[in-house]
């Protein structure tokens, strides 16, 4: 990994001696300011259309590639998916929705009014809030859930659990490393160096365009080997070879 690593870097670096800026590399780390002139020369060399091939979000460093996308898709899992956040159903409301698919404040409001979510949020008079801005978990894409905490909804109860749980956390450390909230189809990517991002994306990039499906978790070789090469190759999971990467027998 570290070899491969070095082997990106001096490609990037050898490929584009001229000093660049964030900027060309805005398709990969949006307005995020990256300083590191390493991760800006790997980052050029990732195709836009690439990204939007799967699905990265460069504000939230998100990658959501389709579920049916012949090398990256995914199997849908069993039971109800988990949604990412939208945002309050008032028009421009960029508060985190809660009851009813409105933001608290919208909520209390509709409820103090007593009539309906469609006529509350259908109304022209009703003014759209400002974000409480991001939830101070580095890998979390999420806004924080009010004014006066630092978290969104699932960190606020996730950190409250684990300071109970042990006093002496150290939150600062416990920002930087937990993990982000689980939504079906979506890798968070936030909070990584911008170079491992890079790498990340920039690796993914010529994998799929190499033709590469995903490694049988069974036997460990590609899908096509195992499919075609070995004597008795593993049964896969409905969803089949090149899309779940699973076999009945793993
Ligand atoms: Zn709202
Ligand atoms: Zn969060």
């Amino acid at each position: 990994m570290t070899g491969a690593a070095t082997a990106l870097t001096a490609m990037a670096t050898a490929v584009s001696p001229a000093p660049l800026t964030g900027e060309r590399a805005a398709h990969v780390f949006g307005d995020i300011g990256v300083l590191d002139e390493q991760a800006v020369r790997l980052a050029v060399l990732v195709d836009p259309r690439f990204l939007a091939e799967c699905g990265w979000e460069p504000a939230g460093q998100i990658l959501a590639p389709p579920a049916d996308h012949p090398q990256l898709g995914w199997t849908p899992p069993v039971g109800p998916a988990r949604a990412a956040v939208t945002g309050c159903v008032v028009p421009g409301c960029s508060r985190p929705p809660g009851s009813h698919g409105l933001c608290r404040a919208h909520r209390s409001r509709q409820m103090l009014r007593g009539i309906s979510v469609d006529e509350f949020a259908a109304d022209p008079a009703r003014r759209a809030l400002a974000r409480f801005g991001p939830c101070l978990v580095t890998a979390c894409p999420r806004d924080r859930s009010g004014g006066r905490v630092a978290y969104c909804e699932p960190h606020q109860i996730r950190w409250t659990r684990d300071r109970r749980a042990d006093p002496g956390s150290d939150e600062a450390r416990w920002r930087r490393t937990t993990s982000p909230v689980v939504v079906t189809g979506q890798l968070s990517l936030a909070g990584m160096p911008p170079l491992i991002t890079a790498q990340v994306l920039y690796g993914l990039q010529q994998r799929t365009r190499s033709g590469a499906t995903p490694a049988c978790r069974c036997c460990g070789w590609s899908w096509k080997t195992c499919a075609t090469r070995r004597p008795t190759p593993c049964t896969p999971l409905p969803g089949g070879p090149g899309r779940s990467g699973r076999s009945a027998r793993c």
